[in-house]
């Protein structure tokens, strides 16, 4: 079966009939994917019952970064963390193959091409992909496997394979996310303020999630996802005021 699917940071949608009115969009062969599910499905019978791809999202300068190490410092070798290839260029404190393997368009195209990704969409106007065969692996060995990604490919990962958990992870507050985007200086003025922008485009999914965390405090916020990897199959939860909370971030988010 192949199915045509749209990605972008504006919007995402899959059929048969092909792509409309995105600013980007890119083709994917499902065929590609389903083989690497029949994979996931034989490795199941060799994996642990507890292996799970868990996918944190959230939108930039909410603090993912800092929760995503404390997390595997805490949890080592029993969780997998997927390093992802895009074709934005390094920041200055961040490594190749560490943080992000840093490719050319041409070479993340081909990649595209050779249906290496289990997802990948653009993100701020750069692409962004997750490698199919390390996660297939660290499942097969019956890892835990912790992916970085943004709701579009949270919505590919979830239709692709089974028992994938989603983790959306919020700022307290509008005037704390602009605070640690701009305090952190890692991007130009331009880019801080599209990422300010898309915050609230990505806030507007929170719904596809089965979890959701607002991250006020660095250490309760490790506590309340490390529970979640504990415990994959409990009941999705957030917090109590959770609505009236999105409702304030939407509410003075820059239009
Ligand atoms: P940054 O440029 O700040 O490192 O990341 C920008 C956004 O891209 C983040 O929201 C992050 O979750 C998302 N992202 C990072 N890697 C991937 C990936 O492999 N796939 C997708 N879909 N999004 C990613």
């Amino acid at each position: 079966m192949t199915a045509v699917a749209c990605a972008s940071s504006d919007g995402w949608g899959s059929g048969t009939g092909g792509c409309s009115s995105y600013a980007y969009t890119h083709e994917v062969e499902v065929i590609d994917v389903s083989d690497a599910v029949e994979r996931v499905d034989n490795g199941k019978a060799r994996m642990t019952s507890d292996a799970h791809v868990f996918i944190l999202s959230a939108p930039s300068g909410t603090g993912k970064t800092t929760i995503i190490r404390a997390l595997l410092e805490a949890l080592g070798d029993h969780v997998f963390f997927s390093v992802s290839a895009t074709t934005r260029p390094p920041r200055p404190s961040e490594r190749d193959g560490v943080d992000y393997f840093f490719w050319p368009p041409k070479r993340f195209e081909g990649a595209i091409e050779h249906g290496d990704f289990l997802e990948y969409a653009s993100v701020y106007g750069q692409y962004y992909g997750t490698p199919k065969e390390p996660v297939m692996r660290a499942l097969e060995n019956g890892r835990q496997v912790l992916l970085d990604i943004d709701w579009q490919g949270a919505r590919q990962v979830r239709e692709r394979l089974p028992s994938v958990v989603t983790i959306f992870l919020l700022p307290p507050s509008q005037a704390e996310l602009e605070r640690r985007l701009r305090g952190r200086q890692t991007e130009a003025q331009d880019q801080v303020s599209r990422r300010l922008k898309d915050a609230a485009r990505e806030i507007h999914h929170w719904r596809d999630f089965n979890h959701v965390v607002v991250n006020d405090e660095i250490k309760r916020t490790v506590q309340e996802i490390r529970a979640i990897l504990d415990e994959p199959d409990a009941a999705p939860a957030g917090p109590r005021d959770l609505e009236q909370r999105i409702r304030e971030l939407l509410a003075s988010s820059p239009e």
